[in-house]
């Protein structure tokens, strides 16, 4: 717990590929020097330009088994032929330490968290069109057909799950989903609950607590 006894808030944020949710994401994290993003364990090959300890925690299927088994993991998921996990105990410290805290996870994920963190925030971000998802996943057009095909049947299939979540956010243009996507970080951050544990001693002498004087 945070000296003023404030948890943070976690907010997940799930998306089919194409949607612009890592991009979104990042500038939010700049935008909000508050907020810190989990980097999950994957066991999918690292991709040009990405990080270890940056993107993701890289390890082998069984590394992430014995992870699994131990108990390490607040969620995990095969994704797509991939595990995908989010630390427990990083997660749990921050919260506890007054940070809020966002995990970029897919649905199966975001089932999970809400089971074992009901007051978890959950925001899904769509493209604008089917069509705009459609022309986003064929990318360069370099890919083989079946590889597009495959890819679009997952963004389907993430996509049947957006009603699960408590926001949605339309990413058409940019700006706007991110003012959107902070819009929502903040409003959460004014609830009464959360503002209550911050702002304890000023309500109490607000209402005369500690006073003689009637
Ligand atoms: P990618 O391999 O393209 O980075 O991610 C593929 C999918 O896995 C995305 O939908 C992403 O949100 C999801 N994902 C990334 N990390 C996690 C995680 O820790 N848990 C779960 N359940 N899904 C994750």
């Amino acid at each position: 717990m945070s000296q003023a006894g404030e948890t943070g808030t976690l907010f997940v944020i799930s998306a089919p590929s194409g949607a612009g949710k890592t991009s979104l994401v990042a500038e939010m994290l700049h935008a909000d020097h508050k907020l810190g993003v989990s980097v999950s364990h994957t066991t999918r090959p690292m991709r040009e330009g990405e990080k270890e300890g940056v993107n993701y925690h890289f390890v082998s299927r069984e590394d992430f088994e014995a992870m699994i088994n131990r108990g390490d993991f607040l969620e995990h998921a095969d994704v797509f032929g991939n595990y995908y996990g989010t630390s427990q105990v990083w997660v749990r410290e921050m919260l506890a330490s007054g940070r809020d805290v966002i995990l970029e996870i897919d649905w199966q994920g975001a089932v999970q968290v809400r089971r074992l963190i009901p007051e978890c925030v959950s925001v899904f971000i769509v493209p604008p069109s089917a069509q705009a998802l459609e022309e986003r996943l064929v990318g360069r057009g370099t890919d083989l057909p079946e590889v597009v095909s495959r890819r679009l049947k997952e963004a389907r299939e993430e996509c049947r799950h957006a009603v699960e979540f408590d926001y949605l956010v339309v990413n058409d243009e940019f700006k706007e989903a991110l003012a959107d996507l902070l819009g929502i970080v903040r409003t959460q951050r004014l609830r009464m609950g959360t503002q209550h544990a911050r702002h304890r001693q000023l309500l109490a002498g607000l209402c005369g607590e500690g006073d003689n004087q009637a």
